[in-house]
């Protein structure tokens, strides 16, 4: 089981909750709301801590100790009426990121979708120009030829930059 951590000024005898410590994102999963069963997901309060703290001693303290326990019973949360607006705050900021990352998407695919549709149309326009000279029917074969190419080329785009489904946003 992983560990959580508080940091502790003992000099003003308050405390913040870290959570765990997620290397792969480099922070702390934040401060926990009980209300809203989620975890702040930034180091945003821990850095309100430290600047309020300046020139305290400050102290990182595992859970499962002594003081870890006593400093729960014992000393003042940092901020502790605005933990669950700043984590319904966070939470919400991250689904609106999240939508908008999926209708970026969407709507990157649809003009890839509408681009290939219009090469394939001019691709065929082209094939069915009657043309009387063979330097023209050359010049024609080459134009239609290049157009396919760059339809396929938009294809592979779409199957390679469709999101994968159930994919969690980064
Ligand atoms: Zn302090």
């Amino acid at each position: 089981m992983q560990r959580e951590f508080m940091l502790i000024c003992s000099y003003c005898d308050e405390y913040t909750l870290l959570g765990c410590y997620l290397p792969k994102q480099g922070r702390f999963q934040g401060e926990h709301s009980i209300v809203h069963n989620r975890h702040l997901e930034s180091d945003a309060l821990l850095c309100k801590f430290l600047v309020a703290h300046v020139g305290h001693p400050v102290r990182l303290v595992p859970d499962r100790t002594d003081e870890y326990t006593s400093a729960l019973a014992r000393l003042t949360r940092f901020a502790e009426d605005d933990i669950d607006r700043y984590v319904l705050e966070a939470k919400l900021a991250a689904e609106a990121h999240s939508r908008d990352r999926e209708f970026d998407q969407g709507l990157g695919q649809l003009q890839l979708l509408i681009l290939r549709q219009m090469l394939n149309h001019e691709a065929e326009t082209v094939s069915r120009t009657p043309s009387l000279r063979e330097a023209d029917s050359q010049f024609l074969l080459g134009k239609q030829q290049a157009l396919e190419w760059a339809a396929q080329t938009v294809e592979e785009i779409i199957r390679k930059g469709s999101p994968r489904p159930g994919r969690e946003p980064a």
